[in-house]
């Protein structure tokens, strides 16, 4: 079997979130497990050329958008691990700063940009003889790709035994564009319906992605039959319901090699769960970093990007309590201004208690994960969500709100003593975030108890193998979609 990942962001490539880290992954998983696969994104100025280097001049790729051509190229290097990585090319569209947009806003001419991806992505694959059984599509950036290949595409080859699954990462971001956009993307007015990819009179490529792709997949069970409904669906519940037989829930594995306490190297010192003498190391070189003075009380973590999804508006909800507790808090993120603007003046007004880093900073999150005790992540929704799984990795013991991915990889270890991880919430209100924290903190307390909890987080198995195993199983049924009936 040959896999094509197609994402908008990869490791080691290009990155603002969990989507770069599981396609970056998952490839190499598949590898691993014999499975030949490949992955595809935009050649962003981000991507480092020094450290991967093109194998040779690109394939030239001359790609229609609407009545125009536009000129593409796709460029072919190493991602490491057997992974070929191809990068498609046009510096108009991908020779910028940031990804999708700045701190004030997308960029106005994505839909243009993502169109032009996905449709350099299928000329490419006609015009170079590239063989793929499946096409594993993510997010709203890669939509368009199983919607060529059963429309514009439908007889044109390879496309006619080609599979087609698309995963939902968040369901937050839709991708929509205004409809006069439909012939620039190729497609005909008939696609333009409330069954098709209509969506209150604009276009929707994440609707497009659900309603053509044969299989559909989100990054925990709990997530997936959450948004069959209206609390989390964001409009797009009915499609999914109506899907729900052939929709289905893989939680992501991490990064073992980039996210391992024993390995790690960014980290002041490396441990295990044999030997946790290097966390304190790390404690101590945190509380360091983030200018905090030195003490006993147990450090509270988190990391993300500032949107109301991450639940900031519920930390700034309990800023001043937090600030009361005996604990340090440390966070760093980036993302919408009102919440840095929030979190900043949390951390001017607590100074010795609570400080806070806007930044994007991969080392810095890797120092957070290892030097602090706890780590909060009060999701108001999570598909799957990675700084729980680091943090359990880690010896970190997170506290986290019973939704999505965090439901399903985190037990409360008051409602279940056996096998408690950390610490959980259902509603969305402050109150019920404060008595989560507090009884972490009294489980903190007791050092047997607390130990016992970091051991069974640490023990857990949050390996690429049975997800990658689990996505095989996805594809088989997708390419038996695609068999000949009869
Ligand atoms: P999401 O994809 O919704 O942002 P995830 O928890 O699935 O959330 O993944 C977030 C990833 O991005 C993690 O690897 C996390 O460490 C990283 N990350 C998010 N914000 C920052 C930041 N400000 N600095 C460094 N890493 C960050």
């Amino acid at each position: 079997m040959k896999v094509l990942v197609a994402s908008s962001e990869i490791v080691p490539f290009a990155k603002t979130g969990g989507l770069a880290d599981v396609c970056g992954a998952l490839p190499k998983a598949l590898r691993r497990i014999g499975v030949e696969a490949d992955c595809v994104l935009p050649l962003y100025r981000c991507v480092d050329r020094t450290r991967f280097p093109f194998s040779g001049p690109g394939v030239a790729v001359p790609v229609p958008l609407g009545n125009r051509e536009e000129q593409g190229s796709v460029e072919e290097t190493d991602a490491g691990g057997g992974v070929r990585a191809f990068l498609v090319r046009n510096d108009r569209y991908f020779d910028r700063e940031f990804l999708y947009g700045t701190r004030d806003g997308d960029y106005v001419d994505n839909s243009e940009r993502f169109t032009f991806f996905c449709r350099a992505v299928m000329e490419w694959i006609a015009l170079s003889g590239r063989r793929y059984d499946i096409i594993h599509c993510n997010d709203w950036q890669t939509a368009l790709l199983p919607v060529y290949v059963k429309t514009l595409y439908a007889d044109r080859e390879p496309f006619p035994r080609t599979g087609t699954v698309f995963t939902v990462h968040n369901l937050g971001y839709q991708g929509l564009f205004w409809n006069h956009d439909l012939p620039m993307m190729g497609l005909g007015w008939e696609l333009f319906t409330p069954r098709g990819l209509e969506f209150y009179g604009k276009i929707n490529l994440m609707k497009g992605g659900l309603l053509y792709a044969d299989i559909l997949s989100t990054v925990s069970d709990t997530y997936s039959r959450e948004i069959q409904t209206p609390e989390y669906g964001y409009g797009l519940e009915g499609v999914l319901y109506d899907r729900r037989e052939d929709l289905y829930g893989i939680v992501n594995g991490i990064d073992d090699e980039e996210w391992h306490p024993a390995a790690d190297r960014w980290i002041a010192a490396n441990y295990s769960a044999n030997d946790l003498s290097g966390k304190a190391v790390c404690r101590r070189d945190l509380i360091s970093v983030f200018g905090l003075p030195k003490g006993d009380e147990p450090v509270l973590g988190l990391i993300g990007r500032l949107t109301g999804q991450k639940g900031f508006d519920l930390v700034e909800r309990i800023g001043e309590w937090l600030a009361e507790q005996p604990l340090r808090v440390v966070i760093l993120g980036s993302g919408e201004r009102k919440h840095e603007e929030a979190m900043e003046k949390l951390g001017r007004k607590y100074p010795d208690r609570i400080a806070i880093r806007v930044a994007y900073d991969n080392a810095l999150a890797h120092k957070i994960e290892a030097g602090s005790d706890m780590y909060l992540m009060p999701s108001r929704y999570e598909p799957c969500g990675l700084n729980q799984i680091y943090s359990l990795k880690y010896g970190t013991v997170p506290i986290v709100r019973e939704t999505g991915g965090l439901a399903d990889t985190v037990v409360d270890a008051d409602e279940n003593p056996a096998a408690g991880t950390g610490f959980t919430f259902r509603r969305f209100e402050a109150e019920e975030l404060k008595g989560a924290v507090a009884r972490a903190l009294a489980a903190y307390a007791d050092r047997s108890r607390w130990d016992a909890i970091v051991r069974r987080g640490m023990a857990l198995d949050f390996s690429w193998e049975a997800s990658a195993r689990a996505y095989v199983d996805l594809y088989g049924k997708a390419l038996r979609k695609r068999a000949p009936k009869g």
